[in-house]
């Protein structure tokens, strides 16, 4: 618990988080309950940590900085690609109580059953973990206010830009490490980008991880 306050001080005063709604869900999901017990003494240093099948939990000043480009919100519906250890998605759920609800998909069946897990002991209960390419989304739940990918993709998928709702915003690593945070905001116009910075992040695999080949060639 005081490791816990400790490395939320610390994301405060390095820069990684602001919105004291963010800064309360940090505090209160415990963020060992989410790691094997071999890597509970990791569980609060600023770093990733390995969870298994060559994966890793993001460092958390990295899921800091995504919640906070997110703007989540109480009764949002959200789309997760990538749960990995379930933290990050705990978190989500918890932002968007009361009245929201989290769906997140993981391509490893053994990642999804321990995540599971954990979001149970965390008693997330408006998380759902899916097995799947996430980059194909969740057309049955569609559409979603948020989506945010927690794996590096070549850009958008674009299933997941037309799962967005009219005002839905999408949140994503681009490019090969070093890759960057972009938000994507839809207009009426089209798409609104922004740059959130420097980050790196595992490779999202399965039908979206390479780029479509150039029609001109
Ligand atoms: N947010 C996570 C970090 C996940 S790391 C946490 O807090 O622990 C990224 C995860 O994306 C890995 O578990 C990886 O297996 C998964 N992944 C990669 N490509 C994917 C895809 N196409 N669909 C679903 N999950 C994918």
């Amino acid at each position: 618990m005081a490791e816990r306050h400790q490395m939320v001080d610390d994301l405060v005063t390095r820069g990684f988080v602001q919105d004291p709604r963010v800064i309360r869900a940090l505090r209160t999901v415990p963020r060992e309950l989410f790691l094997e017990a071999s890597a509970r003494a990791e569980a609060y240093e600023d770093h990733p940590v390995w969870i298994g099948s060559g994966q890793t939990m993001s460092a958390p000043h990295m899921v800091a900085m995504m919640l906070e480009g997110l703007g989540l919100q109480p009764g949002h519906r959200v789309l997760e690609v990538g749960t990995g250890s379930g933290y990050h998605a705990a978190l989500a759920g918890m932002l968007v109580e009361p009245g929201g609800r989290v769906v997140t998909i993981e391509l490893h069946a053994s990642l999804a059953a321990k995540a599971r897990a954990s979001l149970g002991n965390a008693r997330a209960e408006n998380v759902e973990v899916r097995v799947g390419d996430g980059g194909k989304g969740a057309p049955d739940l569609a559409p979603f206010d948020r989506i945010y990918l927690t794996c590096a993709a070549p850009r958008m998928p674009p299933p997941l830009l037309d799962q967005l709702a009219p005002d839905g915003w999408i949140l994503a690593p681009l490019g090969d490490g070093p890759s960057r945070l972009v938000r994507a905001r839809r207009r009426d116009d089209g798409w609104f980008e922004e740059d959130l910075g420097a980050c790196a992040f595992v490779p999202l695999r399965g039908q979206y991880a390479e780029p479509l080949a150039d029609a001109s060639t």
